[in-house]
Order: C-alpha cells, then sequence, then structure tokens
C-alpha cells in the first residue's frame, strides 16, 4: 500500500466512527408508515438522478409522462403501485438507453449499492437482471423497515428531510428520532394558492396583511412542530436573485389578483415576499437552505441558480444562516467565495458527490483552502431510493478521505487537523447549525 493508500485507510476508519448527517433527502415513500410502492431495478434506475442522463442520450420524455392516478410517479410505473409486475417491458424499453449511459457517475454510483447490497458485479445486465430485479423488489416490500436498516448500517446519525413541501411537516414518516424536517415556504412566495391551503386550509386572505399573517402562523406552526429549517427550491422557476421592492409595488399586484399580473407584477411579489421570508428566518431563528446551481432533470437554465444572485440577501440578512446547496456547481468557486464572505453563509456538497465525483474534490480541496471548515456540509443524499443514498455516503466518504490524504501527504495538514475537519464536515457542524 502506498503513503497515500493507508493515510485514506486511516482516515476512513476513523470516519466511521463519526456521527453522520444526512443534510439533506427525500426519502419520503420508503418512509412512509404504511409500504405504497415497491421497487424493482426499471424504477430502480429511472427514478434516480440517472433519468436525465437516459433523456439527454435518447430516451423520449414520454416514458415518464405522469399518471393520472398515482401523484410523481410515471404511468409506466403504475404497476408497482398496484402490486403488479410489468418489468421485463419497462427494462426492455430502458435498457438501450442505459447502454449509453453507462460511463456517466448518476448512472454508476448506483452500481456501489447493487455490488454492495445485492451482491451484483455484472455491471453489462445480461440475462442475469430480473433475478436481480426481484432482489431489490423483495427487499422494498417492507420499505421503511428497509431504509432504516440501511442508515444503521452506515451510521447515519441524522437526516435532514424535505418532504413536505409548503405545508406543515409531514407526520405521515416513521417516528424515529433520527428524522428532522424542512419545509418549503416557496407556495407563499410565488403566490401558490394551493400550497398555501396546506397551512391556512380555505380561509381567504384578503389583504396583503391578512397574507402576511398567514405566513407568521405557517412559521410559528413549523417551529412548535420542530421544523429545524426552511428550504427553497425556487431555482427551478426563475432566476434567485430577489431585488428590494416597496411593499406598496406588492399590494397592488397582490390586490389586483397574482393570476392576472404580468410576469414582472409577478416577479415584483415573489422579491418581496423571499424578503418577507428572510426576515422570519432571522426572527424565528432557523437556518435557510437555499437550492443553487444544477437543477435535477432536463432542460432548465443554469445560470438562474447562480448562487452569486444571493448576494444582497446575505448581506441584508445577516441573522439568517444560508445553507447554499450542491455547492453551487458549476459555480462551487462562487459559493465559496459566499461562504469566505459572509459569516451566515455556508456551503453545502449535498447532491455535488455523484453530480461529478471530480469536481466533488476540487471543491472540497479549494473550499478547505478558503473557507473555515465550521461552514462546510460535506454531505447529504438527496434521493428518494434508500439504496442511492447508501451508495451516495459510500462515494463521499471515499472522496472526502482522499481530498484529507492527500493534504496530510502534501504536509498542509497534520493527521490531527485533518480528522477534526471530518468529523466537523460530516456531522458536528450540523448538530450545531441546526441544533440536532
Ligand atoms: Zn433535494
Amino acid at each position: 500500500m502506498g503513503r497515500l493508500s493507508s493515510l485514506k485507510a486511516e482516515i476512513l476508519e476513523a470516519m466511521d466512527g463519526f456521527r453522520v448527517v444526512d443534510h439533506h433527502d427525500h426519502l419520503r415513500e420508503v418512509l412512509f408508515k404504511r409500504c405504497l410502492m415497491e421497487i424493482d431495478l426499471p424504477f430502480f434506475f429511472a427514478r434516480g438522478y440517472v433519468r436525465s442522463d437516459l433523456v439527454s442520450s435518447g430516451l423520449p420524455d414520454s416514458f415518464y409522462e405522469p399518471s393520472e392516478d398515482y401523484p410523481n410517479m410515471p404511468k409506466v410505473f403504475s404497476y408497482l403501485m398496484e402490486g403488479r409486475d410489468e418489468s421485463e417491458k419497462t427494462w426492455s424499453r430502458l435498457k438501450p438507453y442505459l447502454e449509453r449511459v453507462r460511463n456517466t457517475i448518476y448512472y454508476r454510483y448506483l452500481l456501489i449499492a447493487l455490488r454492495d447490497l445485492y451482491g451484483f458485479e455484472d455491471e453489462g445486465f445480461g440475462e442475469n437482471w430480473k433475478e436481480l430485479s426481484d432482489k431489490v423488489r423483495a427487499k422494498s416490500r417492507d420499505n421503511p423497515k428497509w431504509a432504516l436498516e440501511l442508515m444503521e448500517k452506515t451510521n447515519i446519525h441524522r437526516v435532514i428531510l424535505d418532504v413536505a413541501g409548503t405545508g406543515p411537516p409531514s407526520t405521515e414518516i416513521v417516528e424515529d428520532e433520527r428524522f428532522v424536517q424542512v419545509v418549503r415556504m416557496d407556495g407563499f412566495i410565488t403566490g401558490d394558492a394551493n400550497a398555501v391551503k396546506n397551512f391556512v386550509g380555505n380561509e381567504p386572505l384578503k389583504t396583503l396583511d391578512e397574507y402576511l399573517e398567514a405566513l407568521d402562523d405557517a412559521f410559528e406552526r413549523s417551529v412548535k412542530a420542530g421544523v429545524v429549517g426552511i428550504k427553497s427550491g425556487l431555482a427551478y422557476q426563475r432566476v434567485i436573485e430577489y431585488r428590494e421592492v416597496p411593499r406598496c409595488k406588492a399590494e397592488r399586484v397582490f390586490k389586483k389578483g397574482l393570476e392576472k399580473a404580468s410576469l414582472e407584477g409577478k416577479r415584483f411579489f415573489q422579491d418581496f415576499m423571499m424578503h418577507e421570508v428572510c426576515k422570519r428566518c432571522s426572527e424565528y431563528r432557523v437556518p435557510f437552505q437555499i437550492h443553487t446551481g444544477i437543477q435535477a432533470g432536463n432542460y432548465n437554465t443554469i445560470r438562474n441558480a447562480d448562487p452569486t444572485h444571493l448576494t444582497n440577501l446575505l448581506r441584508k440578512y445577516p441573522d439568517v444562516k444560508f445553507d447554499i446547496f450542491h455547492g453551487g456547481y458549476p459555480y462551487f468557486r462562487e459559493a465559496g467565495i459566499l461562504a469566505k464572505y459572509f459569516p451566515n453563509a455556508y456551503v453545502d456538497g449535498c447532491w455535488l458527490t455523484h453530480i461529478s465525483p471530480s469536481a466533488y474534490k476540487e471543491a472540497l480541496n479549494e473550499w478547505l483552502e478558503i473557507v473555515p471548515a465550521t461552514k462546510i456540509f460535506a454531505w447529504g443524499g438527496d434521493h428518494v431510493i434508500p439504496e442511492h443514498t447508501y451508495a451516495s455516503l459510500k462515494l463521499a466518504k471515499n472522496l472526502i478521505a482522499e481530498v484529507l490524504a492527500q493534504k496530510v501527504l502534501s504536509g498542509s495538514f497534520s493527521m490531527k487537523t485533518a480528522l477534526w475537519v471530518a468529523g466537523r464536515i460530516m456531522g458536528e457542524n450540523a448538530v450545531e447549525v441546526y441544533g440536532l
């Protein structure tokens, strides 16, 4: 074993004893108290991030035509909700495209889970795919239990779940002290009446004052229910630059009715509301997680999600801890600069591990040169399938150990500092910042 490998092995071994926090995950369906669906091999792949590579390699979008009966579920997988088996047919539609993406990390990291958890070595998926598929499906038959078992196996101390959308924290999730939740106030920001209803019921909100009171209530109720932070995913829909808008301007748009507002009018209202949400994050002392960088899926506009758009919010709300997601990839240098400049900015590598391991290593390597290690959150799975989170954590630990071993080898860190950093970025920072 070379010097680098032995340092890496030493760090990995120490990391096994650390309390890991999964900073961001969506494991909703698999944690429902009642098992709603089983997962077979076609679903295992098609519901993963590899979806976007499958589509960009030519899989027709129609493959993902949504089901009318089951929300968030492509029609092609209805059979999983109905206890039937149509995996042969679905696999034959997917297989040609899976072959085209066999080089991408979205595909390859999933092999880690299939190998470790199902003993599967054949990455090409010959005749034996069905046997594997049946194994995966059998495990998922009791999926809350299976998800918890995997958590046990990986020594995950806490998972910050993002499962409720704009609404009170979910009570359908199995009760387990390891799970904490964030909720989104995006529905209030965009003026999405259906989402706001989750908090206020059918009560009509006639004035902007009433609307802001409803937002107060939503914060009050969420924090009382144990929510540990607020999340915004608006980078999927719009540029994340939120200008300061005078209240009267937002009020005018609200009075006239948001549906009738022009694009610019809507933007005024949203910008105004984002500031109102930030004020309440400060008042209620809850960290604010913001999606920046690459959006899942296809066809989006990456420049909308550049984390530097957030600069004015970071400056204006020094009491709000902003958790800048996904390392801002591909703008990971910019995200690092924000965490360097602003005491209230944190950089979060959730999802980034399996977007690009090379970028992750580069990002972490540089962040550790320019940002206090107490402001880096290293990992979050960001999945709906628990095996995917397993694979991502294994990959993350490897990448982190590699970066730290390199720093020890080059003499820039002592082993003691490397292990302190690992403990901090894998969990202790989150325990501190989110009060876990
Ligand atoms: Zn996510």
